[in-house]
């Protein structure tokens, strides 16, 4: 059987898997990404970028190249449907930016493509195996089955990870309750008064139903009413489904005339307890799944890849310790848990019950609130993401005021310092590794993902701040020089 070696094995070319390989190659590593479709289907389940993930982008010039193809700047997100005002929300993004998935995937694929290892398509990942010093992935081609050796392995494919049922690995959690559907359609007639606008759901019919205008004609449907309970994930979605599934909500003013694509998905709500196995790390899908509510499982996934990349890039390099590894569970598995419990809930405020709207006119007067709307939109958002640190700044996002000082440094997805020139000479080991940036502000050390690794209490303080680079960086190197 031919065998094959690679640093990095990604199994999953979905946003995930390909925002993880785009970051190692920027970081000097090369990745070889496998996935089992035979190429990209051009279809998308999610249709938003959060502020959160827009930063990131921005920050490695991957925001630009989608630009064509955002449809518009949706000054709110939601809350199952409940309107979340972003403009409360201190970023240069206060708004969820409407692009395709698919197109938020082509603009990574192309960046792993041009590192020079474009995606594997057909390559379907059937067993693994790892001891102390590699991970061996058996992988079915069109030409038959061959093997990947590689020392670590990222596994991004998706809720049903393969790569997770091969490694025995439990995925804990609640079993599906609501089974819904999804498709893009043609409406042959549109319901009265349904707006053009992106809008929130409407209840009736013992079910619901989002009409979701795309553009070109075409709307996305979402819905979950008692017929799509007892149907099976693999049965296709079909006109005259949706079409009784929209008469439940809009009455029989509308009319389907076409379903362009169709899938369905449930609210099961499930975790691993680790997101590191070993030289197996888990991430998107395959370490999450929950109820695509408020917009945040693509989005969680490009986070936790964000949060990977540079850490996996910089141990494959012999530059930090294994142990920084254990960092991406520490930090992105509370972040996910959290996105369970809120989706749990949101799910519970679409469940039919005779006082559902009851309970929604209560909570959408409280998120009036601008205090709660704050809070709120800063979780859906991904703006409040905080990873524990010892200082009240440490593990926080980047604040747009510094952004520009970072700039190059995150373009290229390497740490920098910001402060006084004395910390250039304290980082004087770690040169070959960490950019300086002269500024008068205090010190404070930004981390290849854009968050704070390092912040000085005050003008002069240095205090933690060889801790923290040995931490995030690895062991120090005596004489070189800092860029
Ligand atoms: C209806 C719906 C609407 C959604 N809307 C939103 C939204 O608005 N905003 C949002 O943020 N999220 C949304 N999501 C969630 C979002 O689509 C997912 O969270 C996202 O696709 C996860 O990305 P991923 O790369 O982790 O996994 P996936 O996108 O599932 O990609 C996994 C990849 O792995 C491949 N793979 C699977 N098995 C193997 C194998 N054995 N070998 C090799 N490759 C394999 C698959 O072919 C696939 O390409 C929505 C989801 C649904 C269902």
């Amino acid at each position: 059987m031919p065998e094959y070696r690679a640093d990095v094995l990604v199994v999953g070319a979905g946003p995930t898997g390909l925002a993880a390989a785009a970051e190692l190659a920027l970081a000097g590593v090369g990745a070889v990404v496998i996935d089992a479709l035979p190429g990209r289907s051009g279809q998308s389940k999610a249709l938003a970028l959060q502020p959160r993930s827009a930063e990131l982008l921005d920050a490695r010039g991957w925001l630009e190249p989608l630009r064509p193809h955002v449809h518009a700047r949706l000054p709110k997100g939601h809350f199952a449907g409940l309107p979340l005002d972003y403009a409360a929300l201190e970023t240069r993004f206060p708004h969820q930016i409407a692009v395709e998935q698919a197109r938020i995937e082509e603009v990574l694929e192309e960046r792993v493509a041009a590192a020079g290892s474009p995606v594997r398509w057909s390559h379907a990942c059937t067993a693994v195996r790892q001891d102390d010093d590699e991970v061996t992935v058996a992988v079915e081609t069109p030409t038959g089955p061959i093997e990947f050796t590689a020392r670590y392995l990222v596994a991004a494919d998706g809720a049903h990870s393969a790569v997770r049922r091969a490694l025995g690995v439990p995925f804990p959690g609640r079993a599906a309750r609501m089974r819904m559907a999804v498709a893009d359609i043609v409406l042959a007639r549109r319901p009265p008064g349904l707006a053009d606008e992106w809008a929130p759901p409407e209840f009736g019919g013992g079910g619901f139903g989002y009409l979701l205008p795309l553009g070109g004609g075409v709307h996305r449907v979402l819905f979950g009413g008692e017929e799509q309970q007892s149907l099976d994930r693999s049965e296709p979605v079909t006109a005259a489904e949706v079409q009784r599934a929209l008469e439940a909500v809009h009455g029989d003013g509308v009319e389907v005339g076409e379903v362009r694509w169709g899938s369905r998905f449930s609210d099961a709500s499930r975790q691993v307890e680790r997101y590191r196995h070993g030289r197996v790390l888990f991430a998107g899908d395959a370490a999450h799944l929950h109820l695509p509510a408020g917009g945040q499982g693509l989005n969680l996934g490009l986070q936790d890849a964000f949060n990977l990349g540079w850490k996996l890039a910089s141990v494959v390099r012999g530059r930090a310790w294994t142990s920084l590894l254990d960092t991406y569970h520490d930090e992105r598995h509370p972040v996910a848990a959290r996105v369970l419990v809120n989706t749990r809930a949101q799910g519970v405020l679409t469940v039919p019950d005779p006082d559902l709207l009851a309970v929604r006119e209560v909570l959408g007067d409280l998120l009036a609130d601008p205090a709660a709307n704050r809070r709120v939109a800063g979780e859906i958002s991904g703006i409040d993401v905080r990873y524990p640190g010892a200082d009240p700044l440490q593990g926080r996002r980047l604040p747009d005021d510094l952004a520009e000082q970072a700039r190059a440094s995150l373009l290229a997805a390497r740490p920098v310092l910001i402060g006084p020139e004395v910390l250039r000479e304290i980082a004087e080991p770690w040169g070959d590794r960490v950019d300086f940036a002269s500024a008068s502000a205090t010190g404070i050390l930004v981390r290849p993902d854009a968050y704070i690794g390092w912040a000085a209490s005050g003008p002069h303080d240095i205090d933690g701040l060889t801790g923290a680079l040995a931490h995030w960086l690895g062991a120090p190197v005596p004489h070189s020089t800092l860029r």
